[in-house]
């Protein structure tokens, strides 16, 4: 008899958790329930650029697991005609800083990673000195989230839109229940270590622009995106506000136009604010809970702060397996 799991969220935690489990496990039902979807999500304002970046204490290994699993598969989708539905493009970027930059521990993932000569640097950004240059991923979950979720329906995946208060309530309608809810998971499973990571976000019309610039002095990132360039900058930690701050817009920009003066001309296309889900941890293991008489057997995979998109296949696998474990099928 199939065995019948629910997923959590449609973000693209969720999502990729929902296809790997229904393309890896025989004989399931997948459901996902979801309160909100594709272009609703946090995932769908992210930029989708693969770097690991504001993932807190998450251990290194587990970063450079994740992370290079998802390299992998990305630059697998890349060499498919899939490549352009879905959103995934390979993108260059330079990190620049009026400091030193140390070489980072996912340096040996990406293509062409080198620490480039101060000389080059200053030409192009002159208030800045040193810098490193990679070519990566970018998968635009505005594409990359309905082509998934295509896939996982073309495979008889069941998709229920729904708020779930409890996942007390669920008990006995599901063998298994994998949690991706990412910064909801603080009210879903009382997880008071998630924290907002807040971000704003002006995407402009600049199509000249074709790099990937990340000031890290300034920290302001500006990102080439398929429509528009997205330009941001990270972490306020613990802020839940979702409105846009016109001051903190005019610092952005300011900082922007530091980088590219040209994005003088450039205009509006639309202001977003994102919540990052910050843990100190991205928390992906089982849980088995007592109900009454009942067990409800639970994976947890949320958490991801700033490097969901970098780290969602690799944790999908991880968690397809520990689905597999607890219906007995390891
Ligand atoms: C400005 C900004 C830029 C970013 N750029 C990048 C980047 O370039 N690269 C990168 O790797 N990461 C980036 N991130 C981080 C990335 O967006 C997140 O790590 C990722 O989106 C987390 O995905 P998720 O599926 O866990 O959460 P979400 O996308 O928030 O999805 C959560 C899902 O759970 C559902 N849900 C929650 N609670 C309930 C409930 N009780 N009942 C039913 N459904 C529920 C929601 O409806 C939703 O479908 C960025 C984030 C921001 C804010």
């Amino acid at each position: 008899m199939a065995r019948n799991i629910a997923v959590i969220g449609a973000g693209v935690i969720g999502l990729a958790s929902a296809v790997n489990i229904l393309e890896e496990i025989p004989n399931v039902t997948v459901t996902v329930l979801a309160d909100k979807f594709s272009p609703n999500t946090t995932s769908d304002g992210a930029a989708g650029f693969w770097e690991p970046h504001a993932a807190a204490d998450t251990p290194e290994h587990l970063q450079r697991h994740w992370g290079e699993v998802t390299f992998r598969h990305l630059e697998a989708l890349c060499r498919t005609e899939e490549s352009s539905v879905a959103g995934v493009t390979t993108l260059s970027a330079y990190h620049i800083s009026k400091e030193p930059i140390k070489d980072e521990f996912w340096a040996s993932t990406v293509y062409n990673y080198r620490q480039v000569p101060t000389e080059e640097i200053s030409r192009q950004y002159p208030h800045a000195k040193y810098g490193i240059f990679f070519t990566s991923f970018l998968a635009e979950c505005r594409m990359y989230l309905p082509w998934l979720m295509r896939r996982f329906k073309e495979q008889g995946g069941k998709v229920v839109n729904k708020h779930v208060f409890n996942l007390e309530e669920l008990v006995g309608q599901y063998d298994v229940i994998v949690n991706c809810t990412g910064l909801h998971s603080r009210s879903l499973v009382s997880d008071d270590s998630m924290q907002p990571i807040r971000g704003q976000v002006v995407r402009v019309k600049a199509p000249w622009l074709k790099h990937f610039v990340y000031d890290v002095t300034a920290d302001c990132a500006v990102i080439p995106c398929s429509n528009n360039v997205l330009i941001t900058a990270t972490a306020e930690i613990g802020n839940w506000n979702t409105e846009p701050d016109p001051e903190y817009r005019k610092k952005l920009w300011k900082s922007c136009c530091t980088i590219f003066p040209s994005l003088k001309h450039a205009t509006v296309d639309y202001e977003w604010v994102g919540l990052r889900p910050g843990r100190p941890s991205v928390r992906l293991e089982k849980e088995i809970r007592k109900v009454k008489d009942e067990y409800l057997k639970i994976v947890h995979n949320y958490g991801h702060g700033g490097a969901g998109i970098t780290f969602h296949w690799g944790c999908a696998q991880d968690t397809t397996a520990l689905v597999a474990e607890l219906l007995g099928r390891k």
